[in-house]
């Protein structure tokens, strides 16, 4: 019987997730469809209730529902406790699972793909929205250096640094307090390459070697050109997509895809 999995999110037209999963799923030898269902600003709660008592048996949720879908879930995960965001649902009887992989998926991308270690590395994380949030803990875990949050909004990555400084060196602050400093991996997990726009870095932020990383994809955006023009190597967010879209498949299948050629299928087109 083929199971039913979906994809929550407004806007939600632009979703490669369909393809990803349809992808996964034939290179596994899953029965499974996946389709992107649009839901209304104020209708999030009742369209996944509606696609739950009509068979569905998992979702992936996305802007500007990650919350929700954090209160909508009976039990979570511990990451998607510490992210207080929940991407990936799993209907299991009476309970709603709430896991949250898209830490784990930037991760994976940066180890796995990009054969970069994240320990013992300067890591400056730009941001403190939703995308941010989900990324501190598995950052942390992999035991770096340092981890800066910095946010137009100085005050929103103090709260966030303050609420994971129990799980290693993490700090935040405004983007003035970067000057004089250096970083090996420059994450840009702000919404600024949305509007073609650039977060106000200081020169002399990628340290020699350095990693930009967009979590945007598509598109070359003005981080992605400052950091080629200092020199740093770079890479946007697709990897990081197909990584976290895997991880909610092995969660709902039990089983992990081969991310490789998926990556590559969507580069392709
Ligand atoms: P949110 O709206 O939750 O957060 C936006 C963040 O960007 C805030 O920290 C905000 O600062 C900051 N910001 C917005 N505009 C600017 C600007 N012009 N200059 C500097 N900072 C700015 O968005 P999300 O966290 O959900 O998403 C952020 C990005 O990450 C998006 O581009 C999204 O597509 C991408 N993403 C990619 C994923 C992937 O798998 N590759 C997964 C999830 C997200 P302030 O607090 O001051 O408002």
């Amino acid at each position: 019987m083929t199971d039913h999995y979906a994809v929550f999110g407004n806007p939600i037209a632009h979703s490669k997730s369909p393809l990803i999963h349809a992808s996964f799923a034939r290179q596994t030898g899953q029965d499974l469809d996946y389709t992107a269902l649009l839901a209304p600003l104020d209708g999030f709660v009742a369209c996944v209730t509606a696609f739950r008592a009509g068979g569905g048996a998992g979702a992936n949720v996305t802007v500007p529902f990650k919350e929700q879908a954090h209160a909508l879930a009976t039990v979570r995960s511990t990451r998607a406790e510490a992210a207080g965001a929940v991407n990936t649902l799993h209907f299991k009887g009476a309970e709603i699972y709430g896991d949250n992989t898209d830490g784990a998926g930037l991760v994976n991308d940066l180890t796995r793909n990009l054969g970069v270690d994240p320990k013992g590395r300067r890591i400056l994380l730009m941001g403190a929205g939703g995308a941010a949030r989900g990324v501190v803990q598995p950052l942390l875990e992999c035991r770096p250096a340092i981890l800066f949050i910095a946010n137009r909004t100085p005050a929103r990555a103090v709260e966030l640094a303050t609420r994971f400084r129990h799980a290693g060196p993490v700090h935040g602050g405004g983007y003035d307090a970067l000057a004089g400093s250096a970083f090996d991996i420059v994450i840009n997990a702000t919404a600024a390459s949305l509007a073609g726009e650039l977060p106000p870095l200081p020169e002399g932020i990628f340290a020699d070697g350095a990693l930009a990383y967009d979590m945007m994809y598509g598109r070359d955006t003005p981080f992605l050109q400052l950091a080629r023009q200092a020199g740093a190597r770079t890479t946007d967010g697709l990897g990081m997509l197909v990584e976290q879209a895997a991880e909610a498949f092995f969660l709902w299948r039990g089983v992990r895809p081969d991310t490789a050629p998926v990556i590559a299928l969507l580069r392709a087109g």
